[in-house]
């Protein structure tokens, strides 16, 4: 299979559709950015890296930090966690409080709002800087050091971060969080404005395709089963309630953030991340989407 020659027809294909969307301003720096932008780069398990358009350009790759925290936390914590955060699909936006209650505090997944925070709130009962594990963490993970936080989207995000701020206190109130909030706050915020570019996004997911074996940090992240279980989450989850669309069109694991960015893997073969900011009502990428589309359609291959 000639990777670099698929995602180039793929961009073509996308681009010439035309798609529009819209960039998100609920974080007002997020919507500074150029709305056409956008890249494509596949990584696979040799470490060949292919790339078309905006692949090495960074952007905010917000809710897609998600996969690496819950990757560190998994590390740490293993079957514990799953008693403060549950492993369901919730068919409900990213940053909705509606569940949070009847399910008595412990969010539906780890890729909600709700149960991120969770994940967050954790890494802050392990580590000391927390937000300097997670950046050595996806460097490590990408083989560079690569990751960078814009203060300014940190900053806008906070200032703008009623829902969230809300959110945590529901969690305390539960007694589901253990960590000041606004500590815990600063670290999600933190997380959510890192910078990566597609190549460095679709590197560090490459464990993922790879049974928990990083071949770029050279050494085993997680094991075969936790890694299963970090790609199911990503299938059922990884797209909020956009989740069973992405499985129907595209059908691989994958994570989305409102930055633009998509980052997926194909089991056993190679990993991939895409970015374009215009978004669909539902918070997702319309061309990053579209173009993971057209790539399994192309590829005759999908995780089924
Ligand atoms: N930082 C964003 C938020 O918490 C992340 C959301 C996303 O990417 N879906 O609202």
């Amino acid at each position: 299979m000639d990777y670099q020659q698929l995602i180039e027809e793929v961009y073509q294909e996308v681009q010439a559709e035309n798609l529009k969307g819209k960039v998100a301003d609920y974080i007002p720096e997020i919507g500074n950015v150029n709305p056409d932008q956008f890249g494509i780069a596949l990584v696979d398990l040799k470490g060949n890296v292919y790339g078309v358009g905006d692949h090495q350009k960074p952007f905010s790759i917000q809710s897609i930090s998600k996969v690496h925290t819950l990757t560190m936390v998994f590390n740490v914590f293993n079957s514990k966690l799953w008693s403060r955060v549950n492993v369901e699909p919730s068919g409900d936006p990213f940053n909705s409080i509606a569940q949070l209650e009847y399910e008595k505090g412990i969010p539906r997944n780890p890729f909600i709002n709700a149960g991120a925070l969770v994940i967050t709130d954790a890494l802050c009962s392990k580590f000391e800087h927390p937000i300097n594990e997670i950046t050595d963490f996806i460097n490590e993970l990408a083989g560079a050091t690569c990751v960078k936080i814009n203060p300014e989207v940190q900053i806008s995000e906070k200032n703008h971060g009623e829902r969230n701020t809300a959110l945590a206190y529901f969690l305390k109130s539960f007694k589901n969080f253990n960590n000041p909030i606004d500590e815990v706050l600063d670290v999600y915020f933190s997380h959510c404005a890192m910078e990566m570019s597609c190549v460095d996004l679709a590197k560090s997911f490459s464990f993922l395709a790879n049974d928990g074996y990083s071949i770029f940090a050279d050494r085993l992240v997680l094991t075969e089963s936790q890694s299963r279980r970090v790609n199911a989450l990503m299938l059922t989850c990884g797209f909020y309630d956009e989740a069973g669309e992405f499985a129907f069109k595209v059908g691989l694991p994958g994570k989305s953030g409102v930055g633009g960015g998509v980052a997926a893997v194909m089991p056993h073969k190679f990993s991939i991340a895409v970015w374009s900011p215009e978004l669909n009502e539902k918070g997702n990428s319309v061309k990053a989407i579209r173009a993971l589309e057209l790539l399994t359609d192309k590829l005759a291959f999908s995780l089924f």
